[in-house]
This record gives C-alpha cells, structure tokens and sequence, in this order.
C-alpha cells in the first residue's frame, strides 16, 4: 500500500512556497507575545527601566509615543532617549511618524522591528521532520518536510535537516535568520539535560545539535519536546481568542503518543523535563512489549506504531495510509484506531483529573482525526466525574501541522526577546 521511506532523505518534499502572506489568515490570531505574568513584572515604580524592559512594554503594544512611555515609566526623558537609541541601533525598535486625526501635531509611533526577522524551525518526529521559516509575528513562511528514520545516525539526520533548511530559507531571500527552534520526541529540560537515552533518540546531545546548527547559523539555539511545542503553539490561539483559558493540555498522536501542558501560557516541564510524557503510562501489566522495554504501556497499545504493527496483516505500512482507510470507514482500521483512542482517552482521564483542564487539544497526524476525538471524549466522558469535566474543551488541534513549527518560534521569539536576553545583548554590543 506504500513504498518505505529512504534513509533520511528528502524523500518526500512537500514544499509550500507561502510567500509572505503565508498562512496568515490562519494564524493571524497567534499570540507571540509572553504571557501576561511576565508583563506585570515590566514597570517597578520609581525605576527606570532597562532597555530589554522597556522593549518589552514596547512589544505588548501595537505602537506607543514617547509621551505615553514617558508617562507609563516615569523615566527621565533623558533616560528614556538614551534607552531608545540603544534599542533603535539594535534594530530592535523603529519610530514612524503617524497623523493626528485630530489634525493635532504627528506624533511617531515607537513599534517593535520585527520587519525580516525569520526564526528557523525543525519539528523533528520519529519518522518525518517538518523544517519551516518563521516570522517573528509567528506567520510560517516557508515549510518542508522529509522522511527521517530513529536509528539513522545523527550526523546524517542533521545533515538532511539543514539541506532542507537551506532550501526552504532560499524561498525567503532578504530575511535574516535571528534563531532556531528545535523540537525533539524527547524529554527536556531547559538547561540541557535531555534524556536521549530513554528516548527514540538515542546517541543524539545537546552538543551535536548546537554545535551543527549553530556552525552554519550562529543564532541562539531553543530545545524544546516535540508535544511542548505542540502545545505552546496551539496556546498562542488559545490565549489571544479565548479568555479565561488557563491550563491548556495537547496531546501529540503520531507515531508515538506525548503531551504538553501549557498554565497561564508557561509549559510545564517538570523535575526531569518529562512532564506530559504519558505514552509510558502502564495501562496494564502485562500485554504487548513496549519499546522502553517494559510491557503494557499506552504507546505499546496505542500509538502510530502499535496501530501499525496491528494492521500489519493488511500491508499497512505508513500512518497516511491509515488516515486513507480510516476516511473510507475501513471497519477494521476503525476499530483499531477506536481502540487506541480509547487508550488515550483512559489515560487523559486520570490526568484530567489532576489538573482540571480548560481545553484539550488533539493533535499529530492521528489525534485530530474526528474518529480519534470522538473515542477519546467517550471515554473521557465514561473516565471522570461530570464536575471534572464540564469545563473542559476537548477538540482537535486547530493549527494541525503547524501546530509545533508555531510553537517553536513563539520559544524562540520568547527566549530572543525576553528583557534579560535583550539587556546582556545589548551589553555586549558596548563593551
Ligand atoms: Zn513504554
């Protein structure tokens, strides 16, 4: 029913030339701004900011005067003239002139320069990697995709990755790569301590990773888990189009099965950088033999890979194939992807329970298929206490396979932007 997938190599490029305008209409309600927690902290009375913060109250408005900072920060004008020019040199900032409507004195508008700044993105899953350019606004420009095998070495893996990010980076010719996002099926914690060996990616580092793509683009370098991403990114949505979410869980259904959860637009990583990795939740003690060399965990049941090695008698070999078949209403592919729903489902309960969601996303290319989101809601539904769940949207993802690739970019945006970040480059540039 389907060819095998070459040994990491573009074997199947999906190109999509967006061009500027993109996807923009699909994402034009992305938030990349950080989370309103963080802003509160901007202004202490009577301080005068440093420039990051300052280019931090500068990036949470569509456009300020002078006057309005002046009054916002109480900072000397003096002070605040020195801090513009430093931001304005960067070019992290650019003033235009705008016109009163009331036919007063034009007035210029202080707005972030986010102006052909793309942020490079790798969605790296256990058998293909999504690479995309990004605008800093979180607008995908450009994207990719080609085949990858776990077992390849990582080398080659890296190798095909960065071809494939230079190709798409040529159908953005002007903008300027200012960081790179990477999503990994892994654990991660945020000062790089990945647990690589309990992962499909065995005998990959933070050190390979850095080392070979910040060689050929030297620009800070995020590492985040794939389902995080996921989850970050479908939370820019979230956040900016509906009010009062504040715990966000998405749910990543491939290949293998992971989750992100997302409180007050921070992602929760836990002690290990673990958190959401559920695929390894034992469901029983027995039953198949899971790739962590356990048996009965949910993946071992229910992921793209199980599905797959269940409906091997059919010669189904590739999860495309099994979306086919599940849209023909194939009987026993339903059955199976029912099954494997219902897993999912089983587990979130439990973990609906703990954290009392106000959304859940489905997302991967078998969580947002309304077979999958019907199971798992039943089963949800039959899990759990009414209590626990009348507040709790479960649908599936609605930036589908940009979902990560978002995600990614709005990390980095956060991380490339954030006051400290800013200040200790801006400090760099003096000395
Ligand atoms: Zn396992």
């Amino acid at each position: 029913m389907s060819s095998s997938t070459p040994f990491c190599q573009a074997a199947e490029h999906k190109c999509r030339p967006h061009g500027r305008q993109g996807l923009r209409g699909v994402v034009t309600s992305v938030s990349m701004h950080d989370p309103p927690r963080l802003q509160a902290a901007a202004a202490p009375a009577g301080v005068a900011l440093s420039a990051g913060r300052l280019l931090h109250l500068i990036r949470s408005e569509s456009g300020v005067t002078r006057a309005q900072l002046l009054a916002r920060t109480g900072m000397s004008r003096t002070t605040l003239t020195e801090r513009l020019e430093q931001l304005t040199a960067a070019r992290l900032i650019r003033e235009s002139r705008s016109t009163d409507p009331t036919g007063g004195r034009p007035a210029k508008i202080i707005e972030f320069d986010a102006a052909d700044k793309v942020v490079l993105t790798i969605d790296l899953g256990h058998t293909h990697a999504r690479v995309a350019a990004v605008s800093i606004a979180g607008v995908p420009l450009a994207a990719t995709e080609i085949a990858v095998k776990g077992r390849s070495p990582s080398e080659l893996v890296l190798a095909a990755l960065i071809k494939a990010a230079e190709e798409v980076l040529q159908r953005c010719p002007g903008w300027e790569v200012v960081g790179i996002g990477f999503g990994v099926p892994a654990p991660v914690v945020q000062e790089g301590q990945t647990h690589w060996d309990s992962s499909p990616m065995r005998g990959w580092s933070e050190r390979l990773i850095s080392d070979t793509l910040q060689g050929r683009w030297p620009v800070p370098l995020v590492l985040e888990n794939d389902a995080r991403a996921l989850a970050i990114g479908e939370d820019s949505l979230m956040s900016s189009a509906e009010s009062g979410v504040d715990i966000l869980l998405a749910v990543k259904f491939g290949w293998g099965i992971g989750a992100g959860v997302v409180m007050d637009g921070h992602p929760l990583r836990g002690s290990t950088g673990a958190a959401g990795d559920i695929g390894h939740t034992r469901v029983t003690r027995d039953g198949p033999r899971c790739r962590c060399g356990r048996r009965g965990c949910l993946a071992a049941y229910a992921s793209g890979r199980a599905i797959l090695r269940q409906l091997r008698h059919r010669r189904v070999t590739s999860l495309s194939d099994v979306v086919t078949l599940l849209d023909r209403k194939d009987p026993e592919v339903t059955a199976t992807v029912r099954r494997a729903g219902e897993a999912i489902g089983h587990v979130l309960g439990g973990l609906l329970a703990c954290i009392n969601p106000s959304v859940v996303v489905l997302g991967g290319l078998l969580g947002h298929h309304p077979l999958v989101v019907r199971s798992v809601r039943a089963e949800v539904k039959s899990s759990t206490l009414p209590r626990m769940i009348e507040r709790t949207s479960i649908q599936p993802s609605r930036l589908g396979e940009d979902a990560g690739t978002i995600g990614m970019a709005r990390l980095v945006v956060r991380s490339l932007y954030s006051p400290e970040a800013v200040d200790s480059r801006l400090k760099l540039l003096t000395e």
